[in-house]
């Protein structure tokens, strides 16, 4: 895949980001356009185009990601967290590098608005 998103971007430092969590697999910061009081992105640093491209090599640094926005949801939201991966054309996604959306600060409500 292309690693010219605009998530490649902010990996390589070629366009800000207001960072939460950074380590060796992951980088976490603010969503430009929030949808809710928090509103982060996590993304991985290899670069996997979306949940719909991942293979069996892929389970680690997954595990990973779900692990960290678990811990950066609680800590962000100690009553509840919302966590979504839009996937693909009819799943929303418009940045083609994957990423879990981490949402709360607020009751999310359900079906999604
Ligand atoms: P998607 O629609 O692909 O699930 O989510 C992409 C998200 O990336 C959107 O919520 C959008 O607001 C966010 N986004 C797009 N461009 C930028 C940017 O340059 N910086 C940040 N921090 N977020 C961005």
């Amino acid at each position: 895949m292309s690693t010219d998103t605009i998530f490649g971007k902010i990996l390589r430092g070629e366009i800000p980001c207001n960072k939460v969590y950074e380590d060796d697999v992951c980088l976490a910061f603010h969503d430009v356009a929030p949808v809710a009081p928090v509103h982060v992105l996590m993304i991985p640093k290899e670069p996997v185009q979306s949940l719909g491209h991942i293979a069996a090599g892929h389970a680690t640094m997954l595990g990973h990601l779900l692990h960290k926005a678990g811990e950066l949801g609680q800590q962000l939201c100690p009553d509840g967290f919302r966590v979504v991966a839009n996937t693909g054309e009819d799943g929303g996604q418009t940045v083609n590098h994957l990423h879990l959306h981490i949402l709360g600060g607020r009751h999310m409500g359900w079906p999604p608005g």
